[in-house]
């Protein structure tokens, strides 16, 4: 029996989908307490998942799901600045 490939999945705080990790951003709590969006996926912290698109990152500040996330809380200025950077997809 051939299993299939295990791909890394993660669960996006807006929807709340399972998705392959490629397929989503990652927002980032660094160290220092600033939160951005972790374009290499390489950075320390506490990361939370998000589909690339307006709608889910609205969602999980909404539901307070990203703050809750990353343990920490997220300015409007910060959700500007990720909804900048995320573009609408
Ligand atoms: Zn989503």
């Amino acid at each position: 029996m051939v299993r299939p490939k295990k791909i890394p999945q993660r669960m996006c705080v807006g929807c709340g989908e399972m998705k392959e990790k490629r397929a989503l951003i990652r927002v980032v709590r660094t160290p220092d307490g600033q939160v951005v969006l972790d374009t290499t996926g390489k950075k320390s912290g506490r990361g939370a998942y998000l589909c690339p698109n307006h709608q889910c990152l609205n969602k999980a500040v909404k539901a307070k799901r990203l703050e809750k996330a990353l343990r920490h809380p997220v300015a409007p200025e910060i959700i500007e600045t990720l909804l900048t950077q995320i573009g609408d997809g």
